[in-house]
């Protein structure tokens, strides 16, 4: 199939300049805000364009896909993110090939994903995906289970996995208001576990994609995982 590409690199620096005005509206180093590029269903064409605009901060979340986009996600001049949920007999593939895992939320996983990236002398970058909506549809965390999380997290004394923040997905067809206050739910929730465990370990937050990543920003943003508002609609969108 051959499409024509959109204009991934003007659609880039549209999303860089909003992002530099949300950091600035928001009294935020733009610098302490990393875009990840979410490559999902898009074909290395489309990666290629990007990289070619200077992106090198790229996120996928089916291990089928990333599986297709290998010769991408090895390239040591990008960072890929794994954004999506992982079943523990899959965990390989992502420890050995990713630098950043947006989606733990069960020791289990941690451990699989632990194994599997010190066999491949990685080291992965772990986040609690949080629900933080209460959302009986979304995968992570509830709030209330963060900390009794951490504590068994840190005291399983994982080597190849460490943590470093917190993600959420936002509830679908909410308003801004209610977007807003999960942000700063997940806000609120990261400051307590700086406080309790350490900054070292909750210096990240993942929340905002294109429809709403200015909040997101404005609310705490580390990072945002940014895909439409990039490379163009989706040929169907996953749920
Ligand atoms: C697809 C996806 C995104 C990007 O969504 P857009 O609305 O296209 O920006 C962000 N985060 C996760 C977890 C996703 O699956």
């Amino acid at each position: 199939m051959t499409t024509s590409l959109p204009d991934i690199q003007h659609n880039l620096e549209d999303v860089r300049e909003r992002i530099r005005c949300a950091a600035a509206s928001a009294g935020r180093d733009p610098d302490g805000i990393r875009l990840i590029a979410v490559s999902k269903y898009m074909t290395p064409a489309h990666i290629a364009r990007a990289m070619a605009a200077g992106q090198r901060v790229f996120g996928e979340n089916t291990v089928q896909e990333a599986l297709g986009k290998l010769p991408l996600i090895q390239d040591p001049q990008n960072e890929w993110h794994f954004i999506g949920h992982l079943q523990t007999n899959k965990a390989r593939h992502i420890a050995a090939n990713f630098a950043w895992f947006h989606t733990l939320d069960s020791l289990k996983l941690a451990r699989m994903l632990d194994r599997h990236a010190g066999a491949a002398g990685k080291q992965l970058r772990a986040l609690l995906q949080v629900n933080i909506s209460g959302d009986p549809d979304k995968f992570g965390l509830e709030p209330e289970a963060v900390t009794g999380f951490v504590e068994t997290f840190l005291d399983a004394g994982l080597g190849a996995v460490s943590l470093h923040g917190l993600m959420t997905i936002g509830r679908r067809g909410i308003s801004e208001s209610g977007r807003r206050r999960e942000f700063t739910g997940l806000r609120e929730l990261g400051d307590t576990c700086a406080a309790r465990f350490g900054t070292a370990h909750f210096s990240e937050l993942s929340m905002g994609m294109s429809d709403d990543y200015e909040i997101a920003i404005s609310e705490g943003a580390t990072m945002v995982r940014i895909g439409s508002a990039i490379f163009g609609p989706r040929p169907r969108q996953r749920a």
